[in-house]
């Protein structure tokens, strides 16, 4: 059985004093919970001190971005070998806000793929369309480019360490949320995709979680929808009860199904 994922996006929120209260709220508010993998990514400045609160419990870090070089001239840049040594486990790879406002190209998620996975960092791959997109009936055309794009270096052996985050543009932070029926149709979408591309079964142990406006009011009905493996969450996890009440969610629904 796949466990769900649940990951929170802080993107550029939080001091380093403020990371570590979130993160203590986080890791007490959850002990008990061992059927859900909680995985948190702060600002890059916040890591290592997230890293000291998080060693000894089941939380896992992630790395907001990396560049797909180990070292070098590329001011601003931090390398997966970085992350890896800051403590993360993970690696959010492709998320639209880097996509629309960095310029990041489909090629540069390719590359940053390869990068993490020979860094032994699993990427989370955001994948979604934009409004404009979506109107026009592009949705499966464009999540297929970017999985395509995304997983051109990766082999069948390494598919099993990717999560793919469908995250439609139109719902990062609007608090406009997809429907069930969206959600489901997208991520079936996926799943057919990573089946033909990597094989049925590797296809299979792939994580796909679900990102846009999640709350503690459409937890609920997140977790029922099919082939939803997990969440991505901004906002609402830069509060610790709101996050936690995503994280049980999932949790009830893994009680459940056993
Ligand atoms: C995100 O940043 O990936 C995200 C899903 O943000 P929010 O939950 O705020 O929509």
């Amino acid at each position: 059985m796949k466990l769900p994922l649940v990951v929170a996006n802080w993107k550029m929120h939080g001091t380093q004093a403020e990371a570590a209260t979130l993160a203590r709220q986080v890791l007490n508010g959850g002990r008990g919970i061992r059927d859900v993998e909680v995985v948190l990514a702060p600002p890059f400045t916040a890591l290592s001190t997230v890293s000291a609160i998080t060693i000894d419990s089941a939380i896992q870090l992630a790395a907001q971005n990396v560049h797909w070089e180990t070292e070098g001239a590329f001011t601003g840049e931090i390398s997966p070998k970085m992350a890896r040594e800051l403590g993360c486990q993970y690696v959010i790879i492709g998320h639209s806000e880097r996509r629309r406002l960095f310029q990041e190209s489909d090629q540069a998620v390719a590359q940053k793929m390869v990068a993490a996975l020979r860094s032994d960092l699993r990427p989370i791959v955001c994948v979604g369309e934009t409004l404009r997109e979506r109107k026009r009936g592009k949705t499966n055309a464009v999540i297929a480019r970017q999985l395509r794009a995304a997983l051109k270096g990766v082999g069948k052996s390494a598919i099993e360490k990717v999560a793919v985050a469908y995250e439609p543009v139109w719902a990062i932070g609007t608090g406009r949320n997809a429907t069930p029926e969206q959600i489901a149709a997208a991520h079936r979408w996926v799943r057919d995709l990573l089946q033909r591309l990597r094989g049925k079964k590797e296809a299979e142990r792939c994580r796909i979680l679900y990102g846009g406006s999640v709350r503690p009011d459409n937890a609920a009905e997140l977790v029922k929808v099919p082939e939803v493996n997990g969440a991505l969450v901004g906002g609402a996890s830069l509060k610790a009860e709101a996050f936690l009440s995503i994280v049980r969610a999932f949790h009830s629904e893994s009680v459940a199904e056993s």
